[in-house]
């Protein structure tokens, strides 16, 4: 392609260059936002080899696993935004009030300019194109800042995007700290920001000095509460899914378990027989149980085996980077691994007498991201939603709930601000322009003009 822009390491003439393209209006019709997705799309087809292999290389994740939480997830994405693009630009027409009569007031979603997305190395391609479909379909110019941690991922990318994607309002920029520093002086019209809370406190702190507003997805420890009246072989697979798939590292996966009211033991032994079910005997040896980024997040994660008594899993292999599956029982909430986001492939179980307990347990931490409960109640069901707060409540199924285009998706408080997926994500990327037209003849207004003396006697 002759229009492709020779690649530039420098910030401020990449956003500058950004802001040119965005003034032109070259990004704001329909047209280009749809040909934009349609190309995301095919590059997605095209491609797919290419981008399980890069994921492969960077988190171990089998072909299976990375279509289902990203090339799938993202073609499901992309089709969504455009099933509903033209019903997202139509404006919407609201009431406008007595006195302004006659009168007409309609709101209509304007692109917010030049975003920044900085995505995160779990999920690397998910979490770096599905915010640019948002930000594609709302009318934007980006720049995409792939995390170092994903290596592969982000250099098949930096070599695909431009490729198949608008290079003169989308780019790729790579690298880590200091590129994204030299990035986060510049100045954008919105921040999406995706990874842990530290960072996101830098990112808000640069995003302060521009006023430039932000989206921020973050993570914490994602309670799953278990009461004993649910069918405990399921709930176990379910939690077996959600917490090992991508070795445990998703924002959303299963943190810890709340066992209520004396079902931790058949809890347990339900688990073991899971993981055994889903990854066999030698969970090292199947492929389909992914590895750990890096020997950081490694050597992170093996002193919480010891936080309590071994259930299943505990092996370790640091030359692979690999950590078996890990169910732990009788932990105390005390205990290592119950202070941090574990993000990794370890389950504690804390017993707790009743609910009440447990919602107490859960209020003591941070607002998690998601909390997930098991319970044929509907009484608990009411009380948990009502009585604690998260990014989202799901019954019956940790992780899920980020599939459903119709669900915002994102954190309160420390597990983050602001949602996207679906028309979320559009939404995240614009602004809300409110429109309102009244005619100047005849001129309703009069009555209402100074001097208000005149006004008395009618109000
Ligand atoms: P990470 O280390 O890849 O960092 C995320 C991004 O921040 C990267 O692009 C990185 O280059 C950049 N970065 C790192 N240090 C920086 C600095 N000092 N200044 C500027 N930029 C910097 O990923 P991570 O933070 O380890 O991700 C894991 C965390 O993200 C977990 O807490 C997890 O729960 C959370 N997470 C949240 C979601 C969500 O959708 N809510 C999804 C995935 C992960």
């Amino acid at each position: 392609m002759d229009d492709i822009a020779p690649p530039t390491h420098d910030a401020a003439e990449v956003v500058e260059r950004l802001h040119h393209t965005f003034a032109s209006n070259r990004t704001k019709p329909a047209q280009w936002r749809r040909s934009q997705l349609e190309a995301l799309r095919s590059m997605l087809t095209a491609e797919e080899p290419e981008l399980q292999a890069a994921l492969n290389a960077d988190l171990g994740k089998c072909a299976t696993e990375a279509y289902i939480t990203e090339i799938g997830f993202l073609r499901s994405e992309v089709d969504h935004a455009l099933s509903h693009l033209s019903q997202w630009l139509r404006p919407r027409r609201v009431s406008s009030t007595l006195p302004l009569m006659p009168s007409r007031a309609r709101t209509v979603r304007e692109p917010l300019g030049v975003v920044l997305i900085i995505s995160p190395w779990n999920y690397p391609l998910n979490l770096a194109l599905s915010p640019l479909v948002g930000a594609i379909a709302a009318g934007n110019c980006a720049v995409l800042k792939p995390s170092e941690l994903a290596p592969s991922v982000s250099a098949v990318l930096a070599k695909l995007l431009p490729r198949y994607l608008d290079p003169q309002a989308i780019t790729v920029v790579e690298g880590g700290v200091t590129e994204t520093t030299a990035l986060l002086e510049q100045r954008f019209n919105h921040i999406f920001y995706t990874g842990n809370s530290t960072v996101a406190r830098i990112v808000m702190t640069a995003a302060a000095k521009h006023l430039t507003p932000v989206t921020l997805e973050l993570g914490g420890k994602s309670p799953a509460i278990v009461e004993p009246d649910v069918d405990l072989t399921t709930t176990a697979r379910r939690l077996a899914w959600g917490k090992f798939m991508n070795a445990g590292q998703t924002c959303v996966a299963p943190d810890y378990v709340l066992a209520v009211g004396g079902c931790a033991a058949e809890l347990e032994s339900r688990l073991a027989t899971a993981v055994a079910e889903m990854y066999g005997p030698r969970p090292i040896e199947s492929p389909d149980y992914g590895r750990i980024v890096n020997e950081r997040h490694f050597d992170r994660l093996t002193p919480l085996l010891n936080s309590g008594r071994l259930v299943t899993g505990g092996d370790t292999d640091r030359s692979q980077r690999y950590i078996a599956p890990t169910v732990l029982a009788d932990v105390d909430n005390e205990a290592p691994a119950m202070q941090e986001e574990i993000f990794g492939p370890i389950l504690p179980i804390v017993s707790v007498p009743d609910l009440d307990t447990a919602i107490a347990t859960v209020k003591q931490r941070e607002r998690p991201l998601a909390l997930y409960a098991f319970t044929e109640s509907k009484h608990s069901r009411r009380r948990l939603t009502t009585a604690t707060s998260s990014g989202a409540i799901t019954f019956g199924i940790p992780n899920a709930h980020l599939t459903v285009p119709g669900l915002p998706f994102g954190g309160v408080g420390e597990s983050g601000m602001g949602n996207y997926h679906g028309q979320y994500s559009f939404e995240a990327f614009t602004h809300p322009k409110a429109i309102l037209e009244k005619s100047l003849t005849p001129d309703t207004m009069a009555p209402t003009y100074p001097p208000y003396s005149r006004l008395k006697d009618r109000l």
